[in-house]
């Protein structure tokens, strides 16, 4: 039997109706939520992500402010910049694009960011918050946007054995902690696999949820996934694919045809994970907007 296709696009959509609502009622209170995005340098990757991000964000209501900077801008005129983001009280979320170029230490500036306004999740405080199991702090946008996936799927990971593939500070790790919080949408068991991992198919096999971010196009196969498993692609990887005008096909890292006929409901790539990540970035937005202006914020989710 082939597996229901999530459809993160969908789900995506779902959500940035809602935030949309959420912010009508703000405005109509005096709050606008506002985003910073800071892009430094000319990366064509970064460039088509911070525009996708401002244009999601202009979409529901959000007052978002791009700040591009040359390539070789200084780390001290880098950290005045986020500093004054900080103090702004126009701005809700501040996002720094990475990488960031090689002569700027990427850990002093998101150490820089107010922790109340770090839309990405990745300060220190909010990753040792979330550790702790803590519901109010901002976590990190893609393993949020999963947990999302599964709970409007009707797949609650409470009470099923959760595996992750991969083991990255920006998805395995707080996926983990995220699936390890005490809720209906956390209390699984979990167990993470990773490069030093031997025979991985043993440790996927036993997933009811199985939730692969690697970046290695194929790698999970039909053998490695237990019948009736909801499998969730993070994977985003290029191939080529001469027959195509672009001459590449995005995949993710599970082969979707073949774990299709054995799981009983899979994630596809593109249209996934993906979507789910920016419209987690501006629940975070919206939400830290509420945080900061507590006073406005009415009809939280
Ligand atoms: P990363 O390179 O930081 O981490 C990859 C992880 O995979 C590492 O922890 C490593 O131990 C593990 N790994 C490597 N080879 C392995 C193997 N053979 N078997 C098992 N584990 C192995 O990558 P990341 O930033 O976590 O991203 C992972 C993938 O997810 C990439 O394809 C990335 O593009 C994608 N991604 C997608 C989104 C999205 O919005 N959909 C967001 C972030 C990352």
């Amino acid at each position: 039997m082939s597996a229901e296709i999530i459809s993160g696009t969908a789900i995506a959509k779902e959500i940035r109706e809602e935030l949309k609502y959420r912010v009508l009622e703000m405005r109509s209170d005096g709050a606008v939520p506002g985003l910073a995005t800071v892009l430094v340098g000319a990366n064509p990757a970064s460039q088509l992500y911070v525009g996708m991000k401002n244009k999601a964000a202009k979409e529901i209501g959000i007052h978002s402010r791009q700040i591009d900077l040359p390539q070789d801008v200084p780390e001290e005129e880098l950290l005045g910049i986020v500093e004054g983001l900080n103090a702004d009280p126009e701005i809700h979320g501040i996002l720094v694009q990475l990488p960031l170029p090689d002569h700027i230490d990427e850990d002093r500036v998101l150490l820089a960011i107010d922790p109340a306004k770090d839309v990405d999740g990745f300060h220190p405080r909010n990753v040792g918050a979330l550790s702790i199991g803590r519901r109010d702090v901002m976590t990190p946008c893609t393993p949020t946007g999963v947990i999302e996936m599964l709970m409007r799927t009707g797949n609650a990971p409470r009470g099923k054995h959760a595996v992750i593939v991969g083991r990255s500070n920006i998805v395995g790790k707080p996926m983990a902690a995220l699936l390890l919080r005490k809720g209906e949408d956390g209390d699984a068991t979990v167990s993470i696999a990773h490069s030093r991992t031997p025979d991985m198919g043993a440790i996927t096999r036993q997933a009811d949820i199985l939730i692969v971010a690697v970046g290695i196009a194929g790698l999970v196969t039909a053998d490695m996934v237990k019948p009736g498993a909801v499998v969730i692609d993070v994977g985003i990887n290029r191939v080529d694919a001469p027959d195509t005008e672009r001459g590449y096909r995005v995949v993710g890292d599970v082969d979707f045809e073949g774990v299709k006929e054995v799981a009983s409901a899979i994630t596809p790539v593109p249209g996934g994970v993906g979507p789910m990540t920016i419209a987690l970035l501006l629940k975070n937005t919206v939400d830290s907007a509420g945080r900061l202006a507590p006073d406005r914020n009415r009809g939280a989710m």
